[in-house]
């Protein structure tokens, strides 16, 4: 019989860190009730058996701050003037890297569904930016803000995230890291082990835990 400590450790791959263990990311998302594990109706109409809200960890400013240490020690020898990151879920711990790096912090946010820069937000020409989120999950928020920012005319040296829900597989076109890699595949409610055990499906965020359809 697998313990349960042996089928986190399999659900989570152990991405390569100098400054933070993945495994003390993961923790500090489990504790405060950021990570979930179940049965879940995912927003996107799929299931999963992770559910996954940063807002919720974030809410903990001491965690944003070691969050942010370790995505800034990563980047820290590159000369980032400034960071920027995709509005909403990107402001808190892309604001926090700002300030541990000594950069300039600015947002991305959608406008008619464009990422685009606003309230009177510019880069420089060349101006060395690092793009940072909460979570990676297609990487298409980090790639519309590089997309923003490269149109404007500055140099994106890289992309961070403290959660990586792609499984490593998200591809941004610059250089990327995450704190931590969630391999747990989001799939069609037919495709769904879960459903065919029976097993009742959560809506997050719902009153009801047992919200099942
Ligand atoms: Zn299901």
């Amino acid at each position: 019989m697998l313990t349960q400590d042996w089928k986190d450790r399999a659900k989570v791959r152990i991405a390569q860190l100098e400054n933070m263990h993945t495994d003390e990311v993961i923790q500090k998302f489990k504790d405060s009730g950021a990570l979930l594990e179940g049965h879940f109706l995912l927003s996107s109409g799929l299931h999963s058996s992770a559910y996954l809200q940063c807002a919720i960890a974030l809410q903990s400013t001491a965690a944003a701050i070691e969050f942010g240490a370790a995505l800034a020690d990563r980047f820290r020898s590159q000369a980032i003037e400034t960071v920027a990151s995709p509005a909403i879920g990107g402001l808190v711990i892309g604001y926090e890297v700002a300030r541990q790096l000594g950069a300039r912090f600015i947002w991305t946010e959608r406008e008619h569904g464009e990422m685009v820069l606003r309230r009177g937000f510019t880069v420089g020409k060349h101006e060395r930016v690092l793009v940072v989120e909460d979570v990676i999950t297609t990487g298409g928020s980090t790639r519309d803000t590089i997309a923003a920012l490269q149109a404007a005319g500055a140099q994106v040296v890289g992309a961070a995230s403290i959660i990586d829900r792609s499984g490593g597989r998200a591809d941004v076109g610059v250089p990327r890291g995450s704190l931590a890699t969630l391999n747990v595949p989001a799939v069609k409610a037919e495709e769904c082990d879960a459903c065919k055990r029976g097993e009742p499906l959560t809506k997050p965020g719902s009153r009801s835990t047992n919200d099942s359809v």
